[in-house]
């Protein structure tokens, strides 16, 4: 199907823009990304890349015309294809011209409004193995579509996500947080008689329970509200692409999702095998506060897990391989959250190699090489994980795979036509709602539809205190590709993180000079992973600076602390002091 290539609207004030040269002619293949034309508005030059790979098809506007925002300029397609509308707007384009014009912001099409008609061959229309954070909204996604839905799981609906990972690990650190408040109370004025705590484990693992099985139990009213049939067991492939369920009832789906996920990594190493040495899985059921805790494994869930117990009471100590904690962060996070532990008490072993655990009975030695050995009464093993590709079943060798996981393109596809992996199996990107999103494109290409996946200002989060939170790039990466300038302000100087004892952390915002497109954002501080929702919806509308300066904040808000920063990158920051000149 043609692609069209339209005159983007590069801030909110830009009505039109003039195409000033094509650096491809009709006839010419293009890449996705590659530049197609420059055009000028408000006398700033840009380059505007190919959005799909293809021929470029037609070309409807030659250079010097002047041409309105998101009116179609030129089509992509494979060779011969036929192009719609001569003067190449489509009713769609047409209508968004119009709305524009009104100064109305536009929703894209609904894809339920251009479905194509299909017919069922099988039973159903769409299989999915899993029933996670993935699997259930593509189930939903498709049978909102119309689509005749069967989901096969084994274990409880909700998947890691609900049951083993993001909930879990959030109940255990609102108790974390409970603490620190109490911890924090008599320097406010609030007097205690008396601030000694202790933490009944067996009550935090049923608070925790009580919340999955509640969020497990909504997961099945929403399927069941939608008409999905839910087999429980062992979903696997046949040969002939049916989905057969614990070796005894066959689905015949047009269609079949994979979202068996993924489950904790093991690393061959002396001493694995103790029963001390507990993975996340075993953990988040934990009935004691070990008084020694070692986490092998600096990432998202060694720093969240190994915080919390560290503010449970345990004496807590890290080792990490890479050179800080949480190494796909930005820098200046991981910096920030290595130095709050340390105040905390936490031992930081970074650049460490695990060698062995000896398991003494009583308690266990981890040996690392060139350091102290670490004597703990529990291990915590948080080294990642791997996907979980028991679906795959019969069709097992006959998948493209990288690095043992199931290779997808954009639209979700397998290399077998008809079977779809999104979520945590192909290993894009192991979060939730990047499972979300995955799940839902699956299930509307699977139900008919052409939509590629847009992962790039999906955030990520880190639920340590203080929050961590990131979109898009980060410093590092920013620089190896564009001129950038970096934006900054503290949570010291907002007024709603004084007045809540949160003047900890900062926001970071990377600015492409060029232009001023917001590049990635950073923070480290309060509410972090809610704050940065902004900075994703900021991403994807590929807003400017000079953009979210017509925009305006509450206030006290703790979110003025990224508008600051955002105005930091030019200079315009109103709550910092004015900048010496060099
Ligand atoms: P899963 O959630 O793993 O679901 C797969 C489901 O498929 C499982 O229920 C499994 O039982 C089932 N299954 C597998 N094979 C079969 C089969 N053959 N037949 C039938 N059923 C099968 N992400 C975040 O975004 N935020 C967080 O805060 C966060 N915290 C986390 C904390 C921890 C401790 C962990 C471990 C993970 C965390 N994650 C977090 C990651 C998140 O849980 C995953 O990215 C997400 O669950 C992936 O969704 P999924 O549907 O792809 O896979």
């Amino acid at each position: 199907m043609a692609v069209e290539v339209i005159m983007p609207k590069a801030g909110s004030e830009m009505e039109e823009g003039e195409i000033v040269q094509w650096f491809k002619q009709e006839g010419d293949e293009v890449k996705e990304g590659e530049v197609l034309l420059e055009i000028v508005t408000d006398k700033v030059n840009m380059e505007v890349e190919a959005e799909a790979s293809g021929t470029l098809l037609k070309i409807l506007h030659p250079a010097g015309s002047t041409v309105p925002v998101v009116q179609t300029i030129a089509w992509i397609g494979q060779p011969g294809e036929a192009v719609p509308g001569a003067d190449g707007a489509t009713a769609a384009a047409q209508e968004v011209v119009k709305e524009v014009a009104a100064d109305v912001k536009v929703p894209e099409t609904k894809a339920e409004e251009v479905l194509p008609k299909r017919e069922r061959r099988g039973e159903y229309d769409v299989a999915v193995i899993g029933g996670g954070p993935a699997g259930y909204v593509a189930a939903i996604k498709a049978a909102q579509l119309g689509g005749k839905v069967a989901l096969v799981e084994n274990r409880e609906l909700g998947g890691t996500c609900l049951n083993r990972g993001c909930i879990p690990t959030k109940t255990f650190l609102h108790n974390a947080e409970i603490i620190n408040y109490i911890r924090s109370a008599k320097d406010r004025g609030i007097k205690l008689v008396n601030d000694a705590f202790t933490v009944d484990m067996e009550q935090t693992v049923a608070v925790k329970n009580k919340v999955s099985k509640t969020l497990s139990g909504g997961v099945a009213g929403l399927l069941k509200s939608y008409g999905v049939k839910v087999f429980n067991g062992v979903g696997q492939l046949t040969a002939d692409k049916k989905v057969v369920v614990d070796e005894k009832e066959t689905i015949d789906a047009d269609n079949v999702i994979l979202a068996g996920g993924s489950k904790v990594s093991r690393i061959n190493i002396p001493g694995m095998d103790s029963d001390k040495v507990l993975t996340s899985d075993e953990f988040l059921d934990i009935t004691e506060v070990p008084s020694r805790l070692a986490v092998i494994g600096g990432g998202v869930i060694g720093s969240e897990l190994g915080q919390a117990f560290a503010t449970f009471g345990s004496k807590v100590t890290i080792v990490e391989m890479a050179d800080r904690l949480i190494a796909g962060m930005d820098k200046d996070a991981s910096v920030a959250l290595e130095k709050q532990f340390r105040k905390q008490g936490i031992n930081v072993l970074t650049s460490t190699k695990l060698l062995e655990i000896v398991d003494k009975g009583h308690e266990v030695v981890v040996k690392v090489e060139g350091k102290e050995d670490i004597v703990a009464d529990k291990v915590l093993l948080s080294i990642g994980r791997v996907p979980d590709n028991t679906c795959l079943g019969e069709l097992a060798d006959k998948f493209e795979m990288e690095r043992g996981r199931v290779k997808v393109d954009e639209y979700m596809e397998t290399s077998i036509k008809g079977i779809y992996a999104p979520g945590d199996i192909n290993g894009v990107k192991m979060l939730a709602h990047a499972a979300f999103k995955m799940g839902e494109i699956a299930a509307e290409n699977a139900m008919g539809h052409h939509k590629k996946v847009d992962l790039k200002a999906t955030p990520a989060a880190i639920y340590t205190h203080p929050e961590i939170a990131m979109v898009g790039l980060t410093e590092d990466q920013a620089r190896e590709k564009y001129d950038v300038k970096v934006g900054r302000f503290n949570f010291g100087a907002n007024g709603r993180s004084l007045a809540s004892n949160h003047g900890e952390g900062f926001v970071k915002v990377i600015m492409d000079t060029k232009y001023r497109e917001i590049l990635g954002i950073h923070i480290v501080g309060p509410v972090a992973a809610e704050i940065i929702n902004e900075g994703s919806t900021l991403l994807q509308t590929e807003m400017t600076i000079d953009d979210v300066m017509d925009i305006i904040h509450g206030h006290p808000t703790y979110s003025e602390a990224l508008y600051e920063a955002m105005a930091d990158c030019i200079d315009m920051c109103i709550h910092a002091p004015k900048k010496k000149t060099k």
